[in-house]
């Protein structure tokens, strides 16, 4: 088939569709058009654009195609967020949520299927590394979740805290987020992008030189060496004491901050002596610090503290002049919540495919 020959034009910055375009001998500014219908309306079916001729039409369908993960699944949860499980073109799935009015509207986005972080209380990491997603596929979530859920015109904040380590994804990354910010498409500005790592410090020094920069949410979970090496095994390469030097070169713009987030584990690392060392260790950095009291799993051998421990937590930080919230879990029912994305067999079989485009038709 004809099909694989084609370039996906959802994974183009506009710059290199415009370079396509010349190679078809088509003339640029169409790009920008076509840029357009992918990004600003949604659109992925060439016969429905209707501002190019019937002519182009047909020629840039024939060279390209608009790739997007495909809905297999879709689950709400009764607090409102919604969790997508999308399909890609290999079969592979990953899963994508939106949660809304935080006040604002958030997508959560994956950037890899699986991931190779395996942070101990984590399902996602448990499902290991299957492979990154390119540009197209990380940024298409968006396009699609914004699509499905009619948000293509209203402003949105996009979290990198789907599966995946977006620094272990440098390249793929970054290139998503410029597919997003261009002003032709979604026109999403850094600052309604936060990407959050366990930190990657060499790709967390490329970062600091980023034209587009997000915002920096840190997964710190620790404030020894020991107890992050067991709960973040990356540690072991890029440990604790490194990471926080990073954080304090890390160039945060006048009025920001960057978030610390802070799984609590009952017993494990939310102590008052781990209260007071985070306060020691933040103290030189424009942070602030979001608590993540553990959402639960049968195969997560840790469970979450008590409220009372969370708040005891949180006063000490408070006390000592950090700025700290803690992470209303979203979605828990439909196992929608941080470190709860997992997608078991992520190749459906032909005879549920089947059966999904039937349901999808009927
Ligand atoms: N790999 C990136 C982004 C993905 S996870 C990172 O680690 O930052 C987004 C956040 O959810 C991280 O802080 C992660 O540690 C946290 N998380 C993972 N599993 C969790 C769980 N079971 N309960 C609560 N938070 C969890």
């Amino acid at each position: 088939m004809s099909d694989t020959a084609r370039i996906d034009a959802a994974g183009l910055e506009v710059a290199e569709l415009e370079t396509v375009f010349e190679r078809l001998g088509v003339a640029r500014f169409h790009a920008r058009q076509l840029y357009r219908w992918i990004w600003r309306r949604g659109v992925d079916d060439f016969e429905a654009m209707s501002d190019l001729s019937r002519d182009l039409r047909v020629r840039l369908a024939d060279a390209l195609e608009v790739v997007s993960p495909r809905v297999v699944h879709r689950d709400m949860s009764t607090d409102g967020t919604v969790k997508l499980l999308l399909e890609l073109s290999d079969g592979r799935c990953i899963e994508s949520v939106h949660i809304p009015d935080t006040p604002a509207q958030t997508f959560c986005v994956s950037t890899q299927v699986g991931c190779a972080m395996r942070c101990a209380f984590c399902l996602t990491g448990k499902m290991g590394m299957v492979r990154n997603l390119n540009a197209g596929e990380i940024a298409g979530q968006v396009r699609v979740l914004a699509r499905e859920l009619g948000l293509l015109d209203v402003a949105f904040n996009i979290v990198l805290m789907g599966m995946g380590e977006p620094l272990h994804n440098y390249d793929e990354t970054m290139k998503a987020l410029r597919l997003l910010a261009d002003p032709n498409g979604m026109a999403v500005p850094a600052r309604r992008v936060t990407l959050s790592t366990v930190g990657v410090l060499p790709a967390l020094a490329r970062l600091a030189t980023e034209p587009y920069m997000p915002n920096l949410a840190v997964s710190l979970h620790a404030t020894t060496e020991d107890v992050r090496d067991a709960l973040v095994p990356v540690n072991r390469k890029y440990g604790l004491a490194d990471l926080i030097e990073a954080c304090k070169r890390f160039p945060v713009k006048r009025r920001d901050r960057i978030t610390f987030e802070y799984v609590l584990l009952d017993g494990v690392n939310d102590t008052p002596q781990d209260a007071r060392r985070l306060v020691r260790l933040l103290a030189d950095i424009r942070a602030k610090v979001n608590l993540i009291p553990l959402n639960e799993a049968p195969s997560i051998p840790f469970a979450r503290p008590s409220d009372a421990r969370v708040d005891a937590f949180a006063r000490i930080l408070a006390a000592k002049g950090l700025r700290v919230s803690v992470r209303k879990s979203r979605g828990r029912d439909i196992r929608a919540a941080c470190g709860q994305l997992i997608v078991e067999g992520t190749r459906p079989s032909p005879a549920q495919r089947l059966a999904d485009q039937l349901g999808a038709r009927g």
